[in-house]
């Protein structure tokens, strides 16, 4: 490398589920781009540990909103540029065996529609031919969303970080930022273990490491990692169309919601949510995951018990206090946008947040509309914050 530093107008921190999409739309604005990821290769943090859902359909305006977009995106990809994207439609399916899980899924019905989606309560017998074989009894019905599905994380990685490459962005890996450059009170670039770069525009992607992040620029980026666990299965000939979300705790007790889908080689992806939340960083699995979802997957649709498991893994949900992303420009560091602290959902909300970071750094504006943007801007006050219900 040479001595001198090099410029761009924008470095983005963090080559994951969103980093890579705000590098995308950052060099279609026009934007000279760095990305610096401490992995080796994009998208290996969080991204990689992600089972591929993609839903619109939330109970937040914002993330409704950003999910929509990142969809829509997805859906017409393949056509639009040529690249396999592992695009599957088939939409997500919350079968109900509970009362109270009837009522809560009923609840969010009128906002969905009130941003134009299609998610509807249909009957049980409804639900038994979406899902074939699901056990029957007990069923009461549940939603289904057919405009969801699920992409792959480890192709659509690539594939973006390609096409930002085309338009002149560059990306270093092996790289870890340890300090942020500043101008005054403004961002002005970032040092690593190998090098330093120039930019008056800072993105800061981080996922699950965001909490440090802050720590170095002296701002509050209050995420915490907690762990999740998933598993994917040798292919089968296709028969499950959506991705089905089971809310039931399970006989065992020991596990909130799990969701399986049949991703477009026809494998089975699985993952679940503890009960009891496992914080930290550690993403060695644990010996009894398997038996419990296996158990789970088995009682819901008994034609599972032939599936031949090939791998399994950990992964962090990068969790704020009230379980909903924050992004923003930073007002007290001119020229920082953030963009972290995903939970759950970072995969099928990176599109939409690129799209929203490559705005407020470029134009200093939000693309959606504020009733939208308040509940996740940067900055916010989280005394009192709710966790979304369903996660
Ligand atoms: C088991 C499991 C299943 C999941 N399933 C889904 C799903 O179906 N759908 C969905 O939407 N979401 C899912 N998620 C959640 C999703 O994986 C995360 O929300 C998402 O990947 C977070 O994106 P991110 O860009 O913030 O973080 P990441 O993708 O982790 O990207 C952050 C990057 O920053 C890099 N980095 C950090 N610090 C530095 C530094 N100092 N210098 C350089 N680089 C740095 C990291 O190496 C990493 O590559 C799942 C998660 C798990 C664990």
């Amino acid at each position: 490398m040479s001595s001198r530093a090099a410029t761009y107008d924008a470095i983005v921190v963090g080559a994951g589920s969103v980093g890579v999409p705000s590098a995308y739309y950052l060099a279609e604005r026009g934007l000279r781009v760095l990305v610096i990821d401490r992995r080796p290769a994009v998208g290996q943090g969080e991204n990689k540990a992600a089972i591929g859902g993609v839903r619109a359909t939330h109970s937040d305006p914002a993330k409704i909103l950003l999910c929509s977009r990142s969809l829509e995106v997805m859906r017409s990809w393949k056509e639009r540029h040529g690249d396999e994207i592992g695009w599957k439609p088939g939409g997500y399916c919350f079968p109900v065996y509970t009362e109270a899980h009837e009522k809560a899924l009923q609840g969010l019905l009128p906002i969905q529609r009130r941003f134009g989606l299609v998610n509807d309560w249909v009957d049980a017998e409804t639900i038994a031919r979406i899902v074939p074989g699901i056990r029957r009894e007990g069923l009461r019905g549940g939603t289904y969303s057919p405009g969801d599905g699920q992409v792959s994380p480890l192709l659509l990685a690539v594939v973006l970080m390609r096409h930002a490459a085309r338009r002149g962005a560059e990306l270093r890996v092996g790289e870890r930022v340890t300090q942020y450059l500043r101008d005054g009170a403004a961002v002005a670039g970032v040092r690593t273990d190998k090098g330093t770069y120039h930019a008056a525009r800072v993105v800061v992607a981080t996922g699950a490491d965001a909490a440090e992040d802050g720590r170095l620029l002296g701002i509050g980026l209050p995420v915490v990692p907690d762990s999740h666990e998933a598993g994917i299965t040798a292919p089968v000939a296709p028969f499950l169309g959506p991705l089905v979300v089971d809310l039931r705790p399970g006989p065992e007790g020991k596990t909130a919601n799990f969701y399986f889908g049949q991703n477009h080689e026809g494998q089975i992806i699985f993952c679940y949510t503890p009960r009891q939340l496992f914080r930290g960083t550690s993403r060695e699995s644990l010996a009894e995951f398997l038996p419990i979802l296996a158990g789970r997957m088995i009682e819901l649709v008994p034609r599972t018990r032939h599936l031949l498991v090939r791998r399994v893994w950990r992964g962090l949900y990068p969790m704020t206090p009230d379980g909903v992303p924050i992004v923003g420009n930073v007002p007290e560091v001119p020229g920082l946008t953030v963009a972290v602290g995903m939970c759950g959902q970072g995969f099928m909300l990176g599109i939409g947040v690129g799209q929203e970071v490559a705005s407020l750094a470029v134009d200093g504006q939000w693309l959606l509309p504020e009733e939208a943007w308040r509940a996740i801007r940067y900055g916010r006050d989280f005394a009192g914050g709710k966790v979304e219900a369903l996660k």
